[in-house]
């Protein structure tokens, strides 16, 4: 059967996640809808997201069947029954994986897996979608908006998330063709088209398998992942570099033969090629609302800037790790702190959103040194970042690490320390920024020692709930679900600086319940530095408009109406006022290929690489 009819498997470790739900659930006298959200926040899909009602129906009764649940009552098992959950954000993520390419770090900390790019691992189950696809861009994006849609999300608006490896490290016609093919799936999707174009790209990767197969290049390729990450970790006791093994490896096994079969030559494509796509995807059923790239620091100067914005990228992930230097160099790093300043500067300069990583518990860090880098990273005016994820280190046995760990020179945190030093985190990260992630999500066979727990996140939050502690970042604020009353709405704007810029968070709150929570929110730039960019000169920046998609007056729902609150147009308006008071006379917007028409009917006009709107005199809101 084709790939394109795939639902997403129920795995081993998805099916525990949805088990252990299903019990808390059944523990519940009367559960209603908010226990069930309370409960899918708590144990999330191991594959990204909550757990689809479709999902929790099949392992329920796959518990049934095993006898290790009592039967639920009918009003229990309506809840996920009924409708299926609808993708709280308003927006679909379409994550998809470039292939395994070499990669010029040699950071100890990062797993390698040959079947993977490098810091994958092939037992992650986002990993394990992208090989079923043979790494393919279009048959990756077709098949999550397919397993979406069959878990009842809507993807209208979709995000499109690349990662692996080092993306500026891949051939430039290579991530141009990926792009393309990412948006020529997203333009295709539910058409017969798509169906061809599946059929076809599936029949010719299994004969290149073949041919390679035969001509011995896969021989270095164990069936086995962890005899994959074994390999490696083999190479790097004889003394060889874990890191230059790899990459060996992998251009050994896929780069060389894909050049003698002319494979590098069908991964290419021409910039005129992309932009066709992206201009069918101004007005496709399905478009891109965001395009998230992630690279390292050092692989970003002023002309891969402009190219990843000409590719449509609209924010960047970054690995930043570690803001101490000598922590930097005693993990093989390869490039210091000022580099990933620079890095920061010329990306909000161009208006992008920046997506940090950031590292706790690293070879050579303590707990009190993870505490005050993770303050420099707000405190510091080149930091700053608008998204982060918090990763503390995890041992995986493929990592060089592992020899440090043998010698008694590094140790995972003890389940206090890392608790202590991800408290403080949560309440350190300031309300402009958007904690995305606090543990990566590594299947726990695969880490040797340390913690294991994906749902750290949910533990540190019920600590800070029984201090009675309240965070503040975009995450935690975000109103999903809950009920509030129009006219309770309420304007504010947060101001910070950077080094380039003022920065102006403009939001809309409501009282609620549960504290007051985030309905929109606009990210205004004024720069305080000419930009590199010639048509951004003298231009105040939107870098982001955020307005939650199933933000509803609660009067209007209970009309049966959900209200459109015009929010999105009013931060414009206000971002207009702020941008004249501060002496602009242009509105630039950094918006991405699928947002075209929607700033067109705001009012902006096409640049070349941004779109603009005249900032006028200051107008009231309405
Ligand atoms: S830059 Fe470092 S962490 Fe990132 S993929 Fe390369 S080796 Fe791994």
């Amino acid at each position: 059967m084709s790939q394109f009819y795939q639902q997403e498997p129920l795995t081993q470790l998805r099916l525990s996640q949805a088990n252990k739900l299903i019990h808390q659930l059944a523990k519940i006298d009367r559960p209603n809808n908010a226990d069930l959200l309370g409960l899918l926040r708590r144990f999330p899909d191991p594959i990204g997201g909550m757990f689809a009602k479709s999902t929790l129906n099949q392992a329920y009764q796959r518990l049934l069947e095993a006898k290790k649940i009592k039967p639920l009552t009918k009003a229990t098992l309506n809840l996920f029954k009924k409708k299926p959950i609808r993708t709280l954000s308003g927006v679909a993520p379409i994550t998809v994986l470039t292939k395994p390419f070499p990669c010029p770090g040699e950071c100890i900390f990062c797993p390698s897996d040959i079947r993977m790019p490098k810091s994958y691992l092939a037992s992650e189950p986002g990993a394990q979608r992208a090989e079923r696809n043979f790494f393919n861009p279009y048959l990756q994006t077709i098949n999550r908006l397919q397993a979406l849609v069959a878990n009842g999300h809507m993807v209208e608006k979709a995000e499109l998330i690349v990662l692996g490896g080092t993306w500026s490290f891949y051939p430039k016609n290579y991530q141009i063709w990926f792009i393309k093919e990412c948006f020529r799936a997203l333009n295709d999707f539910g058409t017969e088209k798509a169906k061809s174009a599946v059929a076809e790209i599936e029949k010719n990767y299994f004969k290149l398998n073949q041919k390679l197969e035969q001509a011995g290049y896969h021989s270095l390729i164990k069936k086995d992942p962890a005899e994959n990450q074994l390999e490696l970790a083999d190479k790097q006791i004889d003394g060889q570099k874990i890191s230059q093994r790899y990459n060996q490896i992998v251009n050994q096994v896929y780069l060389e033969p894909e050049k003698a079969l002319g494979i590098d030559q069908i991964e290419s494509a021409s910039w005129s090629a992309l932009e066709k796509e992206q201009q069918r995807n101004e007005t496709a059923k399905i478009r891109c609302v965001g395009l998230v790239l992630e690279t390292r620091s050092d692989k970003i100067d002023e002309m891969e800037v402009k190219r990843l914005r000409r590719l449509g990228a609209t924010k960047v992930q970054i690995g930043v790790q570690s803001l101490d230097d000598e922590v930097l160099r005693k993990n093989k790093r390869g490039h210091n702190v000022a580099a990933t300043a620079r890095a920061f500067k010329l990306l909000r300069l161009a208006g992008f959103k920046i997506h940090a990583h950031w590292m706790a518990n690293l070879y050579g860090s303590t707990v009190a040194k993870d505490k005050k880098d993770y303050r420099r990273l707000f405190d510091d005016d080149r930091f700053k970042p608008d998204e982060l994820k918090i990763y503390p280190t995890s041992l995986i046995a493929s990592a060089e690490l592992m020899q440090y760990y043998r010698r008694g020179l590094w140790r995972p945190y003890s389940h206090r320390e890392l608790l202590a030093v991800l408290e403080f985190c949560l309440m350190q990260t300031p309300a402009y920024c958007r904690l995305t992630r606090v543990v990566r999500d590594i299947p726990s066979p695969d880490i040797v020692v340390g913690n294991k727990k994906t749902n750290f996140r949910q533990i540190v939050m019920d600590r800070l709930q029984q201090l009675d502690k309240r965070m503040q970042d975009i995450r935690a604020r975000e109103i999903r679900n809950t009920p509030f009353k129009i006219t309770q709405l309420k304007f504010t704007v947060l101001t910070y600086t950077t080094s380039v810029s003022q920065e102006k968070f403009l939001q809309f709150l409501v009282k609620t319940k549960q504290g007051e929570k985030l309905l929109a929110f606009l990210r205004l730039s004024l720069p305080a530095s000419e930009s590199f960019i010639g048509e951004l000169k003298q231009a105040a920046i939107i870098r982001e408009i955020h307005v939650y998609g199933r933000a509803t007056a609660l009067g209007q729902r209970e009309k049966g109406k959900a209200q459109h609150l015009g929010l999105g147009r009013k931060l414009i308006t206000q971002a207009k006022n702020f941008a004249h008071q501060a002496g602009y006379h242009r509105l630039a917007v950094i918006s991405a290929v699928g947002t075209r028409a929607y700033y067109r009917r705001q009012g902006f006009t096409d640049g070349v690489l941004y779109q603009f709107t005249d900032c006028g005199k200051p107008t009231k809101n309405n």
